[in-house]
C-alpha cells in the first residue's frame, strides 16, 4: 500500500453465493466493522440479485456496493443481460470487469473487456479490471507479456481523466479458489509491472494514483504480509469474503 499516492481498496466478490437472504445476514455482521474503515475504501462486489437489500442495508456508510458484470451495450434485445445504467441506478458504484472466470467460462477476450470498461465508465461506474496469468503461461515465463497486453487492450481509448476511476486487479488464475496464494513478491513484481505498463502510457504521476489490487486466495493470515508490499493496494477477495471473520479480519490489515 502506499497511501500518499493512491486509495486501499478491499473488494469482496461474492461470485454466484448468497441469496437475498443470506446477503443480509453477511452484510449486517460485517456493518459494525466495514462501515467503520477510515484508511481503506470497501466494496462488496455482490450477485446481481442482491444489489438491492444490499445498497439499502449500506446506505448511510462509506461501504461501496459493487457488480460482478456488466453488458457492454447500453440497451436493446440482450436477454439476461444487465446495462451500466442499471447497475449505477441500483446504486452500485463498482463493476468487476474481464474476471478470470468469465474469460474463461464466457469466453470474454480482451477486446470484449475493453468494450466494457469503456461502457462501466460511460454508465458512471469504476471498473475492477482483472488480469492475470494461469500457470501454464506463468512457467512459461510469459505472464509480463500477457498483462502487459491484457491492459494495454483494457486501456484502448481511454483518456487520463477516466484512468482516475480505473482499478486494475491482478489475479494469477493459479491462486484463484486454490488455496494456492502468489507469494507477496510475485504479486508485488506484477502489480508494479502493470504500473509501469500504465506509466508507460499516461506518465508517471497519473500511473501513481491508480489502484492495483491483488487477488487470488487472500485470507486473513496472508494479508498483511501481501497489503505491505509498496504496489498492492488492496485486494479483490473470493472466498474469504463470505465468512464475516475472514473478511473482517482483512479489512483491519488494510485499516492500519
Ligand atoms: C476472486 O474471485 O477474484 C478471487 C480472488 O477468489 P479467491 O479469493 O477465492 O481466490
Amino acid at each position: 500500500m502506499n497511501r500518499r499516492y493512491r486509495r486501499t481498496i478491499i473488494a469482496g466478490n461474492w461470485k454466484m453465493n448468497k441469496t437475498p437472504a443470506e446477503a443480509r445476514k453477511l452484510v449486517e455482521e460485517l456493518k459494525p466493522v466495514i462501515a467503520k474503515a477510515k484508511w481503506c475504501e470497501v466494496v462488496l462486489c455482490v450477485p446481481f440479485v442482491d444489489i438491492p437489500i444490499v445498497v439499502r442495508l449500506l446506505k448511510d456508510t462509506r461501504v461501496a456496493v459493487g457488480a460482478q458484470n456488466l453488458h457492454q451495450d447500453e440497451s436493446g434485445a440482450f436477454t439476461g443481460e444487465v446495462s451500466g445504467a442499471m447497475l449505477k441506478g441500483a446504486g452500485c458504484k463498482y463493476v468487476i470487469v474481464g474476471h478470470s472466470e468469465r474469460r474463461q467460462y464466457v469466453g470474454e477476450t480482451d477486446a470484449l473487456v475493453s468494450e466494457k470498461v469503456r461502457a462501466a465508465l460511460d454508465a458512471g461506474l469504476r471498473p475492477i479490471v482483472c488480469v492475470g496469468e494461469s500457470l501454464p503461461q506463468r512457467e512459461m515465463g510469459i505472464t509480463k507479456d500477457l498483462v502487459t497486453l491484457q491492459v494495454k487492450t483494457a486501456l484502448t481509448g481511454i483518456g487520463v481523466d477516466q484512468l482516475k476511476k480505473i482499478v486494475f486487479a491482478y489475479e494469477p488464475i493459479w491462486a484463484i479458489g486454490t488455496g494456492k496464494t502468489a507469494t507477496a513478491e510475485q504479486a508485488a513484481e506484477v502489480c508494479e509491472h502493470i504500473r509501469t505498463v500504465i506509466r508507460k502510457i499516461y506518465g508517471a504521476r497519473p500511473a501513481r494514483s491508480v489502484t492495483i489490487q491483488y487477488g487470488g486466495s487472500m485470507n486473513a493470515e496472508n494479508s498483511e504480509e501481501l497489503l505491505s508490499m509498496l504496489d498492492v493496494d488492496g485486494g479483490l477477495i473470493g472466498g474469504a469474503s463470505l465468512k464475516a471473520k475472514d473478511f473482517i479480519a482483512i479489512v483491519n490489515a488494510a485499516n492500519q
